[in-house]
């Protein structure tokens, strides 16, 4: 509700004797927000860390009375304290445009957070169509997890070889792991000392989820809900069918919910990122491109102020397969940028 914020407590932070003789559980406590805070015009948000005042330990309530500074800030959707982007696609249900794909990744790039890229529903395509896409992201400048959330697997390529491991299937308990769900069984697993990820994933998903606080978008229907209802299963986040069309779905009221991981991580479900527009510094534009990026490490363009459109000297050249698509975003930006100028 609007005027109510939970707090989460870490069991350190919680009074003594707190679980009985059981292990410490992070305490939730329901809190208002003191009134001073609007005054000077603060507002919580999801993701903030706070002080909580006058806590009361039996009923479950406090007072929030600081707000400590914020590490990143996101405006819409608001989340604090977000240090990693997750965009989830589909290889398939619905079919990945890249376009629409790109506008996404241009929207992530645009916030300055670690970007991660994940096309889920891999058990829908064959292993050929699906390292076409594994090399193509790689070619955009993306190391792209590919999942199933519905078999708890993740997909990975060494060499001509792909690799399927049940690196989702954990259960709620700490222990992670034990629990090879749809069948699956997994001969193949070893326990990483007392973490719950077997060895030789150190690029799997819950690897990159690992003491961040990651924000998670992607068009409707690609399986964000189930994503998270997977990792973290007592969420209960509805899953809802595939539609038609894109953005403007059920998710777009939502209140932003910030999920614990038990690998020290933090997954927020992010609605209004469903529906990219993007505006930004013409000149910014190629920043948000990986390919761009790479090519401006290691040369310089004879302009600072170079567009990457064929000016002398450039060391952007069209050889890679989203110029185009630059060229054309591009354009956009320049209208948008040119528009919102000129705006009083
Ligand atoms: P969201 O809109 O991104 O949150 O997507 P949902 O989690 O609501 O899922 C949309 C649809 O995709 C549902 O019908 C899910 O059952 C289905 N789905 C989710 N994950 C998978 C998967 O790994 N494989 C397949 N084939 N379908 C999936
Ligand atoms: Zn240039």
């Amino acid at each position: 509700q609007a005027n109510f914020y939970q707090v989460c407590l870490s069991p350190d932070q919680s009074p003594s004797g707190n679980g009985a003789g059981g292990e410490a559980k992070p305490i939730t406590l329901l809190c208002t927000c003191r009134a001073r805070l609007k005054k000077i015009g603060q507002k919580v948000m999801v993701g903030d860390r706070v002080v909580v005042s006058c806590p009361d330990w039996q009923g479950g309530t406090g007072v929030i009375s600081e707000i400590l500074p914020r590490k990143t800030e996101l405006a819409r959707p608001s989340i604090a304290n977000a240090d990693h982007l997750l965009l989830v696609f589909a290889v398939a249900e619905p079919d990945p445009d890249p376009v629409t794909l790109s506008r996404f990744l241009l929207k992530a790039e645009s916030t300055g957070l670690e970007v991660s890229l994940c096309f889920n529903k891999c058990d829908l395509l064959p292993p050929d169509s699906l390292r076409e896409w594994y090399d193509r992201m790689r070619g955009w400048g993306y190391d792209p997890l590919m999942i199933s959330v519905y078999h708890g697997v993740e997909y990975r390529f060494e060499g001509d070889r792909m690799e399927i491991s049940p690196t989702l299937n954990l259960s709620s308990n700490s222990a992670g792991l034990d629990k090879p769900g749809f069948g699956e069984s997994s001969p193949s697993l070893t326990r990483d000392g007392d973490r719950n990820l077997v060895s030789g994933t150190a690029n799997s998903l819950l690897d990159r989820l690992r003491l961040k606080t990651t924000a998670i978008s992607g068009p409707s229907g690609v399986g964000k809900s189930s994503l998270i209802n997977k990792l973290i299963p007592n969420s209960h986040l509805r899953v809802g069918e595939v539609s038609g069309k894109l953005g403007r779905g059920r998710h777009t009221t939502r209140h932003v919910e910030l999920f614990e991981l038990h690998n020290g991580g933090f997954l927020a479900d992010t609605p209004g990122f469903n529906q990219p527009e993007l505006q930004c510094d013409p000149h910014q534009l190629g920043n948000y491109f990986p390919e761009i990026r790479d090519r401006l490490t290691k040369g310089k363009c004879q302009f600072d102020d170079c567009l990457h459109r064929e000016e002398p000297s450039c060391v952007v050249r069209g050889d890679w397969e989203r110029y185009p698509q630059y060229l054309h975003f591009l354009e956009e930006a320049i209208e948008a940028w040119e528009t919102s100028q000129h705006q009083p």
